[in-house]
């Protein structure tokens, strides 16, 4: 039985994960495949509570950040999420369909079908910097296949955590969704737990323990994880809408986004212009960052502290720094915001070219050709994200072609994130598996694959004892495969 007894803040009471775990697992088994009518009940009370609830969301978002505007979490988690449950409400009895799938010639008149199959209890791990988009949209995969799960959100966002708990307690019993919350420990344990799937959405170095965590049980993950994604900017590229669509791509909640563009590489000649132009326009969306409602703060001093490191670092080997706007600096500090600084003169040996940035802290590279772009991407980890600006069609497609990422963005940042009707994941480092949509869907079904033999089966001539009919039948059979 995983027990834990909990001294950690944000936990007053000792939770049996594991026994929630087993009452989840005997429900499922009780009912291991709902219909369409109790996955659409789910989905829309799930749709409806987090609209009742939204004020009370983005004030608990907004305190846990130190300050987030309320329009960015109805841009960047409610409207999402709406999204993904009205996507999932149009699709989902279409995709629990049991579908024909081809049958070879020499095994008709037998068919194949595929029967998709909730897999169980999902168990769900989520992070801080979008609380409660990551805690949900799997939610929304996971309930639309008919699963029950269980979610551990972040630490780091303790009254968003709270609140989740609470509204999801209203609507759904422990049996059917259940909120773990508290610190690492918890995140510990539950990762140990005998899920029929875990999806982890946080940084690669925690995925690695919980891949190993979960291999344990050998407990399917979908890993959502981090990295440097990287935008190139080509000549070809019209400066007029790259610029404002970058700087919003790494400004938005304060850089602290996944699929963040978290540095750019251009020709040499065109850094000064480009770096001119985006420090403008960081300036134009926050005239001031000190005490501005819409701009976000860094979520924890750690995290601050780790920024000013790096910055610290760069300057240190030789780059150049220049940061949006005159805020007083101390105020900055008292508020944890950081205002869009450039940095250009980079090397490799800066820890900001090594570690995902998290942060508004934009690194511009010199790389004069494409090909000098690609190279420094290939010998990279593969990213979550790539960008590409530009309109010279045969570049586009050899960057399509010749780079691996998660996803790809073209003229503008992070859209292709929230499409429901295209896989949302990363490759390698920066994760594995898929979810999203009809990609959700299947992740957390089990794809059942099911031959149906006929009764005029080919099938008797290959038993034994093996003979001269054996042999004419395998001599047909070669012929056909
Ligand atoms: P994190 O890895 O520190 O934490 C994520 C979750 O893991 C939290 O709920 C935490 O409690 C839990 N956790 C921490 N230690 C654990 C352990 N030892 N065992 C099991 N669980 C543990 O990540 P974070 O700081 O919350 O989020 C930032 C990172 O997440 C960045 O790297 C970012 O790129 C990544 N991210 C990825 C996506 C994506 O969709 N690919 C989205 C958002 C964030």
């Amino acid at each position: 039985m995983v027990r834990i007894d909990l001294k950690e803040k944000n936990v007053g009471e000792a939770i049996d994960l594991g026994g929630i775990l087993a009452k989840q697992k005997a429900a499922f088994n009780a009912r291991p495949n709902p219909p369409w009518s109790e996955r659409k009940a789910n989905l829309q009370k799930l749709g409806k509570a987090i609209k009742d609830h939204s004020k009370e969301f983005q004030k608990a978002i907004s305190e846990d950040f130190g300050n987030r505007a309320y329009e960015e979490t109805t841009i960047a988690e409610l409207l999402i999420i709406q999204g993904g449950i009205s996507h999932a409400l149009k699709h989902t009895k279409h995709w629990m369909r049991t579908r024909r799938a081809p049958t070879a010639m020499q095994y008709k008149p037998a068919s194949n079908h595929i029967v998709p199959q909730p897999l169980g209890v999902i168990g769900i791990i989520s992070p801080w910097n979008y609380p409660l988009q990551l805690a949900i949209m799997p939610l929304i995969g996971a309930l639309g296949a008919g699963n029950r799960a269980m979610i551990k959100p972040s630490e780091y966002t303790p009254r968003l955590s709270d609140l989740l708990k609470r509204v999801l307690g209203t609507i759904f019993t422990e049996e059917e969704v259940y909120v773990a919350t508290g610190g690492v420990k918890v995140a510990q344990a539950f990762s140990a737990l005998p899920f029929d799937h875990l999806l982890f959405t946080g940084s690669t170095s925690v995925g690695r323990i919980v891949a190993s965590a979960a291999a344990k049980n050998l407990t399917p993950c979908t890993l959502e994880l981090g990295g440097k994604s990287p935008t190139i900017i080509d000549e070809s590229a019209n400066m007029a809408l790259a610029v404002p669509r970058i700087a919003n791509g790494k400004l938005l909640n304060a850089g602290q986004t996944c699929v963040a563009p978290d540095y750019v590489l251009m020709p040499e000649k065109n850094i000064d212009a480009f770096s001119d132009a985006i420090i403008k326009q960081a300036e134009t969306f926050y005239p001031k960052v000190a005490g501005n409602k819409d701009y976000t703060s860094i979520i924890a001093d750690s995290h601050y502290a780790r920024l000013q490191t790096l910055l610290e670092d760069a300057e240190n080997k030789g780059a150049r720094i220049r940061v949006a706007g005159d805020d007083d600096k101390q105020q900055l500090a008292k508020e944890r915001r950081v205002p869009l600084t450039v940095v250009t003169n980079t090397s490799p040996d800066m820890k900001i070219m090594q570690e995902e940035i998290f942060g508004p802290l934009l690194p511009v590279v010199a790389s004069e050709t494409l090909e000098d772009s690609m190279s420094y991407i290939q010998s990279k980890e593969r990213p979550l994200a790539l960008y590409w600006f530009g309109e010279d069609k045969a570049k586009k497609a050899k960057v399509l072609n010749e780079t691996i990422s998660g996803g790809v963005s073209i003229n503008d940042c992070a859209w292709h994130v929230i499409q429901e009707d295209i896989p949302f994941g990363g490759v390698g480092p920066s994760g594995m598996g898929a979810y999203h949509g009809e990609h959700g869907f299947k992740s957390f079904s089990h794809m059942k694959g099911v031959y149906q033999q006929s009764r005029f089966s080919q099938g008797k001539a290959l038993f034994p004892p093996y003979g001269p009919k054996t042999h004419k039948m395998l001599n047909l059979m070669k012929k056909i495969v």
